[in-house]
């Protein structure tokens, strides 16, 4: 089969391996389409992430197609089902595990190889992580349960609730999303970015209204003047990755506010706070990371409801051969037709 491979930091190529042979437990699926995502970029960047494992490894975690072949003791699924792989599996034995806390898991078994003709999927994502796709659901969509699970297992912990003013900083997939189930709950959401292409996006999916950009004192004023009296937002959910994001979004949060950091900043990154809002605002603050088997699930159902125009989060179609040039010049969410 043809699959990429990173060889070093941003070394990949593309190569020609032996066809994977399922092992007990485990599948082996024909990729219908993968997609790139702003981990991968990071993985290629540095050529360390630990997915990976020891280089040269197979690359990419986001892919949906049809089981090719089926190992020993896998039930529930035959050759020729369609289906979608999300990206990892918890142990379910660790200690974050057993309080229900999956996305904390210590030992996640984790998926790669999405960019290739054939990717071997291990036996603990089969049992947990492998879900039929909906007939009529494109695959491109289907292979957005990751991003969107994430998102959905944000806006859960966000402790958002109807008709809360909800501020999401960040435009980007998740802060789409994150803004889609939320209206959807009755929220009533406000986004910020400083792309106007995205403030359009955000409204289609839902944004009540849009901002500028919210990272410097003016810009954070202007959002917090047309909340109630000036207070601030009942909920500020942060979706850059950026220490600045997270500053402002303490900036904009009311007195006895949910403030959720959902994105990811650089490794090793810091961020100082004002001790004010915290003390006397009695804020709430929350991380959110990764997913649990049931946000994949929920994700999935979102996907085929096939009421949001998902599609305006992907950028163009591109090829395998393409795939290092497309993560290079970050940014976009690009499908990648493999079969
Ligand atoms: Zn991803
Ligand atoms: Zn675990």
């Amino acid at each position: 089969m043809r699959a990429l491979q990173l060889h070093a930091a941003r070394d990949l190529r593309l190569d020609e391996l032996p066809d994977p042979r399922p092992g007990p437990g485990e599948i082996v699926v024909r990729v219908e389409r993968a997609l790139t995502c702003a981990t991968d970029a990071k993985m290629f960047r540095t050529g360390r992430h630990p997915a990976l494992g020891p280089l040269p490894a197979l690359f990419g975690h986001e892919a949906a197609g049809t089981v090719e072949a089926l190992g020993e003791g896998v039930r529930g699924l035959r050759a020729g089902d369609r289906v979608v792989v999300a990206n990892s599996a918890p142990c379910g034995a660790c200690s974050p595990c057993r309080r229900g806390r999956q996305s904390l898991c210590r030992s996640l078994v984790y998926l790669t190889g999405a960019f290739a003709e054939l990717l071997l999927v291990p036996a603990a994502i089969v049992a947990t992580n492998v879900l039929l796709v909906p007939d009529g659901v494109p695959a491109e969509h289907a292979a957005m349960v990751e991003p969107v699970a994430c998102a959905l297992h944000g806006a859960e912990r966000s402790g958002a609730a109807p008709d809360d003013i909800v501020v999401v900083l960040g435009g980007g997939l998740q802060g789409c999303i994150i803004a889609a189930t939320l209206a959807e709950r009755g929220c009533r959401v406000w986004l910020s970015d400083p792309r106007e292409s995205r403030r359009r996006r955000a409204s289609d999916f839902g944004a009540e209204r849009t901002f500028d950009a919210a990272r410097d004192e003016v810009s954070i004023e202007a959002i917090r003047d047309e909340t109630a009296e000036g207070l601030g937002a009942d909920v500020v959910i942060e979706a850059v990755g950026r220490p600045e994001a997270w500053q402002a979004a303490v900036r904009l949060a009311s007195p006895g506010a949910e403030v959720l950091l959902h994105g990811g900043c650089p490794a090793g990154s810091e961020v100082i706070l004002p001790t004010d809002p915290l003390h006397y605002g009695e804020l709430t603050i929350r991380g959110s990371y990764h997913h649990t088997p049931g946000a994949v699930r929920s994700a999935l159902d979102l996907i085929a409801r096939r009421a949001l125009p998902l599609g305006e989060l992907l950028g163009s179609s591109v090829s395998l051969a393409d795939v290092p040039a497309a993560l290079a010049v970050a940014g976009e969410k690009h499908p990648v037709a493999v079969a």
